[in-house]
């Protein structure tokens, strides 16, 4: 095989359009990965929406990537092997010098480069990838209900630990990550309380089913104050509702790349100690911790399959709300 197929964005607020073009050669330290599924990612449609400043373009979006390494370019150290099945996460490449990574904290990077955001991704049959911020996937897991732990996973996993050891987590925006991070929280003995669209009975059911103690609109105040809250819904308005929904000390993590503006709120519902965080990427070790738990935790993820040429469907129909869990590319 020569050709590789690629849904590609040319401009935000257009449609991906597909393209036919040669399969790339791996450079020094890069692999070739010949793409199973890839998973769409609330980030893709703030890509494709135009709501994250200077994505590169033409830009190959996807960034929940699970596939098996088709070539090796020179010096790929790790012990990665012709076959192996890998997956690609959001964050790419860091530059390795700047402050935050020299202090473990590569999510920060001055110079990183972003999966299917600065750097082709995962919507397409192949991509490149720098193999050190590839993470072998043993096992035998389905590769599609892989897929989402490459990012609703791994950031959801980041915001997990951001949000502390409290016993009683609320989760605001009960989508792909919350589906995933529900199931973790409730192994772990915790409390979730899941917060969705009002009258979501759908999302409200799907919670419950995954251990969530408490499902209701995220206009409701739970029937415990938690403990702390993360926001998964891009919707800046649900900062102070969660405010109000935490205790003393409580903290609120914002776990999305893009949020709508935040209303102003009484300085009351922040005071005691509450605090207001967000989260940025990931780690790499952030990546070795949650794909070494998922499978302990016994994490099922619930995916909707589409062909890789109906990404634009894909796309719309998340953004309209109507997907349980994760939507998933198939090339
Ligand atoms: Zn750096
Ligand atoms: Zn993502």
């Amino acid at each position: 095989m020569v050709s590789m197929r690629a849904m590609v964005l040319e401009r935000p607020g257009t449609p991906l359009i597909e393209h036919e073009r040669p399969i790339p050669a791996p450079s020094v330290g890069e692999i070739l990965v010949e793409i199973a599924a890839c998973g769409v990612c609330r980030t893709d449609l703030h890509v494709v929406d135009g709501e994250l400043a200077d994505p590169r373009l033409p830009i190959v979006p996807g960034h929940e990537i699970v596939g098996r390494v088709a070539a090796m370019g020179a010096g790929v150290a790790g012990g990665l092997a012709l076959g192996d099945r890998v997956g690609v996460p959001w964050l790419g490449h860091t530059c390795g010098a700047c402050t935050y990574c020299r202090t473990g904290r590569e999510n920060l990077c001055d110079a990183p480069l972003f999966t299917g955001y600065t750097r082709d991704g995962g919507y397409a049959t192949h991509a490149i990838a720098d193999a050190r911020f590839c993470f072998p996937l043993p096992g035998a897991s389905d590769d599609a209900e892989t897929a989402p732990l490459l990012c609703a996973g791994l950031i959801g996993w980041r915001s997990y630990r951001m949000a502390g050891e409290g016993r009683s987590l609320g989760l605001y925006g009960f989508g792909a990550a919350a589906h995933i991070l529900a199931q973790v929280a409730a192994w772990q003995g915790r409390r979730v309380y899941a917060f969705t669209r009002a009258g979501d009975a759908a999302a409200q059911s799907l919670a419950k089913s995954l251990g969530a103690v408490w499902a209701g609109g995220s206009e409701e105040l739970p029937p415990e104050p938690l403990d702390a809250a993360i926001i998964f819904a891009p919707v800046g308005a649900l900062v102070p509702r969660a405010l109000k929904a935490v205790k003393k000390a409580g903290r609120v993590v914002c776990g999305g790349i893009h949020m709508s503006d935040i209303p102003s709120f009484p300085y009351r519902d922040l005071w005691e100690e509450r605090q207001i965080v967000s989260v940025a990427n990931l780690t790499r070790e952030d990546a070795r911790e949650f794909l070494a738990l998922a499978p302990q935790a016994g994490i099922k993820t619930s995916v909707r399959r589409y062909p890789l040429a109906q990404a634009n469907a894909a796309l719309t129909d998340l953004r309209q709300g109507r997907i349980q869990g994760a939507a998933v590319l198939i090339p």
